[in-house]
């Protein structure tokens, strides 16, 4: 999300003439985009800001703004402590200068083959760890014909792939007046002309229909490859998460997914040493992913964030030492299975839509999201092309050009 709108940030200003560029002491505006989904993040806010101070001072004409989820509900309170920041606004709004409409409509010039396309910002949930309601308030979706007069442009532009963003893209359009679904929105998406892909993130388990899943199944565009996190194999730890679902229930919409949706890939997001998080309570997310098997886990060791329900009630009792040999054994394990699944796929040939260069070797990703390198003379820049698996590893595949 944070990409995404920091894109749209740069397509304004572009839009505007005015050049990027990578050193602060010749900026006449330095906007600080912000993360602070854990606390190591947010530190590294405090220091960046620290840093362009000197920026700053030494050129006092520079207008320095920060928005990002670090950006709280007291800009004035914010600016009280860092006075030298010229503004604060929050994320996913437009900065406090700029005209809304043309906030709304800013696309890159030249988008990727690929691009993030925000569909909701915002989320009702109120998961016991979690900063997001908080900061980006609660769910607000952008109508569904400026989504999909957006990704027009972007495809007219060279986009081939579009990822709808949310929070929550499961409750998309439940907050506008005609209650428009994402199921509708793909659909609308599918007619899009010269648009090959579309993926979305990220999933709630407990929102995440049937009926979505029977139109995705259907629509040849999206992508067999759903990131669905389930964050802990406990009931209990669930419920102290407070994220709405057991893990039956998780395990029962993986079965109907992989029932309805042929060679589905499915990614995961996994805390470990959630407050009160027993070693049984641990080995049972252990077992629910040795279980499931799932094509990729995102896992991160829980840290408390001020102003969360977790932080203010539940005391952050697994030690550091604790929760890093958690994260370790989920690492090892997902390494083994995404190794075994990536295996299944040597000398298979998979379609790649190639988003650019690394080194010697063009890179892209597979409809199941899985990224491929290979070596070619041609230009494949925003191309698909057949590649023959030669290699696999748990995090990615290698091959040759089979067909053009
Ligand atoms: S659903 Fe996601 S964004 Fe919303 S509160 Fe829970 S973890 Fe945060």
């Amino acid at each position: 999300m944070n990409k995404a709108e920091s894109e749209r940030l740069s397509s304004l200003f572009s839009q505007k003439g005015m050049q990027p560029t990578i050193h602060p002491d010749e900026a006449d505006l330095v906007i600080l985009n912000t993360c602070v989904v854990r606390q190591h993040a947010e530190e590294r806010v405090v220091n960046k800001l620290h840093s362009l101070r000197t920026f700053k001072k030494a050129n006092p004409q520079m207008l320095l703004a920060v928005t990002g989820c670090w950006v709280d509900a007291n800009p004035a309170q914010m600016s009280k402590s860092f006075p030298y920041v010229d503004y604060f606004f929050k994320p996913g709004e437009a900065p406090p200068w700029q005209n809304i409409e043309d906030w709304r409509r800013a696309i890159p010039e030249k988008p990727g083959v690929t691009a993030y396309v925000p569909i909701i910002q915002g989320c009702n949930n109120f998961c016991a760890y979690c900063i997001v309601p908080y900061r980006r308030g609660r769910e607000k979706s952008r109508p569904l014909a400026e989504i999909v007069s957006e990704v027009q442009a972007l495809v007219e532009r060279g986009t081939r792939e579009v990822t709808l963003l949310g929070q929550n893209v499961n409750s998309y359009g439940q907050d506008l007046p005609d209650k428009p679904d994402l199921a509708q929105l793909l659909t609308a998406l599918q007619a899009t002309e010269g648009l090959w892909r579309i993926r979305f993130l990220t999933n709630h388990p407990k929102d995440m229909s049937l009926h979505l899943i029977e139109t995705v199944a259907n629509l040849p565009k999206v992508c067999p490859a759903f990131n669905i996190p389930i964050q802990a194999g406990s009931d209990t730890v669930l419920q102290n998460m407070r994220r709405g679902y057991r893990a039956d229930d998780y395990r029962r919409l993986v079965a109907e997914i992989r029932a309805k949706i042929k060679g589905v890939a499915l990614s995961n997001d996994i805390i470990v040493g959630f407050p009160d998080e027993t070693a049984a309570q641990f080995q049972e997310t252990v077992d629910l992913l040795r279980e499931l098997k799932l094509d990729a886990v995102h896992v991160a060791a829980y840290s408390p964030r001020s102003g969360t329900i977790a932080a203010r009630e539940m005391p952050d009792d697994i030690s550091a030492a604790e929760k890093k040999r958690r994260l370790h054994i989920i690492e090892q394990l997902q390494e083994e299975i995404g190794g075994q699944i990536n295996a299944t796929l040597q000398d298979n040939i998979v379609e790649v839509l190639v988003e650019g260069r690394e080194g010697e070797k063009w890179y892209g990703r597979t409809r199941t999201d899985k990224i491929v390198f290979f070596r070619d003379t041609a230009d494949w820049h925003g191309k698909l092309v057949s590649i023959r698996i030669e290699r696999t590893s748990p995090w990615s595949l290698q091959g040759t050009c089979e067909i053009a």
